[in-house]
């Protein structure tokens, strides 16, 4: 059944909502294909659940045809097994909690690991039944801190979800294979540009886990790649090449100077070059400097520590970074009064002198991986306007342990070739993920094997962002009058015109609409008495659809016209061949 705009349920607006920014979320808004109902959260109107159901149906395919078989887990859900593998803690405020009548403790799923591997671990007992993958397309609720842009970061949304299930290690490799494979149509299909960059493992670490990023240049996501070998990762997961540990013997003693007013790196390297000049007649740099940025941490049960980190002082701590690496905590500042209740520390001249477990402050230090045994550094001596100078890493100081937070730069060596790297934005659509045993562990999924033996299963997780592609498709895919839709996901493949009032030019459209319909197209047709050419035409470019007919005026010469939505480029077409035209467009 075709569209009828004269009934369609939407409204179009000519101004921009005052709380959207990005174009995605403007358009989708406008174009009546998405209404806020609070903050994070989205009504789909017809044309964006057509939208939605399409991208759907892509995921759908892809995933059937790696065999993967579909179920749907509720949202709601108790709080044990979310206890059990430690998330109901983890996920922190991100997490809906709610209580049910009788006072059970439920949450709103924001991601379903535990509802999968418990459902197995009912259903199943042997390794004959495995390998298996299994997916569902359901809405996920997180409390996001920062709800962004519309549907793009919403605290409701809609996610694919499978997981696969293996009895060893080789198996998991070919289920997340296939799953990788899946997840290329699917992306190519959808119609953006993405990249497929390494992602952080999280705490388990060494198992793979790749992250599918839409490029665009407004993308929370920061990714690098190398020209050279095509290594590319989330600046998350980037790993610092170390240079190699240097021998200890030889080298000058440590020795503390004062150094007046030096609270900055830059005033440091200035004062340092003017009253200390090395012995080897090089300059000194920011990069010779040692920086201990001390913050704190929050752990999901509320418990506040301090974590100090050594880096070069010509780079920054990075927050997505540090993130990534301490998570489930969260970092925050360490604010004056912390430092009053670790009088030890000089704000502006801490050295390791004051870190570390083994410390007198007992305050865990973690070292860029840059800072290897043998390197020399020019660092806070613990006391005000004195830093000490040539203090030895592996020597004179240790850290607790090493971390990958500062800031990585444009340039900077490949960890796989050494070429410089270069840094672009992007927006997380799909993510692949071998879990391993952390759930199957957690809840206890094990199967028998070929000997009788009880083996725990190990899993992959894979999602796709399905709300999310349709902002991300918008974003990449508009213009200043509008939405340009991807054929393959367009809520029509024709949008008919009627740029007329007269009876007769209404009558010749509804036949032309039944006529696509028969030929298998889904129409899109502008019927409104009231409104004027001029507006339809307005909405036709704001709604997005790729092929627009106008049937109008040329009408009394036999004539139609078919309008390329993306190039602008319009030609009049015979009436007779009107219907073989607007196929045969629409087939690209
Ligand atoms: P992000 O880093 O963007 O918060 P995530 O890594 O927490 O995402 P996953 O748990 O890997 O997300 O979820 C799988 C997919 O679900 C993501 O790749 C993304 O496309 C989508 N997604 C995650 N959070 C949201 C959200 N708040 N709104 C819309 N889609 C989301
Ligand atoms: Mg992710």
């Amino acid at each position: 059944m075709a569209l009828r705009m004269s009934t369609l349920f939407l409204r179009t607006l000519r101004e921009n909502p005052a709380d959207a920014e990005v174009p995605s979320h403007q358009l989708l808004v406008r174009a009546g294909y998405i209404r806020r109902a609070s903050p994070g959260i989205y009504t789909w109107l017809p044309l964006g659940l057509r939208v939605m159901r399409n991208v759907e149906t892509i995921v759908r395919e892809e995933m059937d045809a790696i065999g993967a078989q579909e179920l749907l887990f509720p949202a709601l859900l108790p709080r044990e097994p979310y206890e059990a593998s430690g998330r109901w803690t983890d996920y922190g405020d991100n997490l809906f909690r709610l209580t049910d009548r009788k006072g059970a403790d439920m949450l709103l799923g924001p991601t379903h690991e535990e509802m999968f591997t418990l459902t197995v671990k009912d259903l199943y007992s042997s390794y004959k039944d495995l390998p298996l993958a299994i997916y569902q397309i359901q809405t996920k609720y997180r409390d996001e801190a920062r709800p962004r842009a519309g549907i793009l970061r919403g605290r409701e949304f809609i996610m694919k979800d499978s997981y696969s299930f293996d009895i060893d290690a080789a198996g998991l490799d070919r289920s997340y294979q296939l799953h990788r494979e899946a997840y290329v149509k699917i992306f190519d299909r959808l119609g953006f540009d993405y990249v497929i960059v390494q992602a952080m493992s999280g705490a388990m670490g060494g198992s793979r886990s790749e992250e599918f990023l839409a490029t665009a240049t407004n993308g929370e996501d920061t990714y690098v790649r190398c020209g050279q070998c095509g290594y590319a990762a989330n600046v998350e997961a980037v790993r610092v090449p170390a240079p190699a540990p240097a021998a200890l013997d030889g080298l000058p003693a440590a020795h503390v100077e004062d150094t007046p007013d030096t609270p900055t790196i830059d005033t440091l390297v200035a004062h340092a070059n003017a009253a200390v000049p090395r012995a080897d007649g090089r300059a000194w740099t920011g990069a010779d400097t040692l920086k201990n940025v001390v913050v704190t941490l929050v752990h999901p049960d509320g418990t506040r520590e301090p974590l100090a980190i050594g880096l070069p002082g010509d780079r920054e701590v990075d927050e997505k970074r540090l993130g990534a690496q301490v998570e489930p905590a969260r970092v925050e500042a360490f604010e004056e009064k912390d430092f009053a209740a670790y009088p030890t520390l000089a704000k502006g001249y801490i050295g390791p002198g004051a870190l570390g477990l083994e410390g007198t402050a007992a305050i865990r230090y973690l070292l860029d991986p840059r800072v290897v045994e043998g390197t020399a550094w020019i660092t806070g001596a613990n006391e005000p306007g004195r830093h000490v100078f040539d203090l030895v890493a592996g020597r004179d100081f240790v850290g607790d342990g090493v971390i990958e937070a500062a800031e990585v730069r444009d340039g900077d060596p490949c960890p796989t070739c050494g070429h410089g790297l270069e840094s672009a934005r992007g927006i997380e659509m799909g993510h692949i993920f071998q879990l391993g045993t952390k759930y199957a562990e957690a809840l206890g999924l094990k199967v028998l094997d070929e000997h009788g033996k009880l083996q725990t299963v190990t899993m992959g997780s894979y999602g796709v962002g399905v709300s999310r592609a349709v902002a991300c498709v918008a974003e990449g895919n508009h213009d200043e009058f509008g939405l340009v839709w991807p054929r393959a996901i367009s809520p029509a493949d024709v949008h008919v015109v009627v740029a007329a009032k007269d009876a007769a030019t209404h009558a010749y459209a509804d036949e032309l609409t039944v006529a696509l319909e028969a030929a298998g197209l889904e129409v899109l047709l502008d019927d409104r008495a009231q409104a004027s050419p001029g507006v339809k035409f307005k909405d036709a470019e704001l709604i997005g659809v790729p092929t627009i007919v106008v049937v109008g005026r040329g009408l009394a010469a036999g004539e139609i016209e078919i309008k390329d939505r993306r190039s602008g480029e319009r030609r009049a077409v015979p009436v007779a061949e009107a219907v073989a035209e607007i196929v045969a467009e629409v087939a690209g």
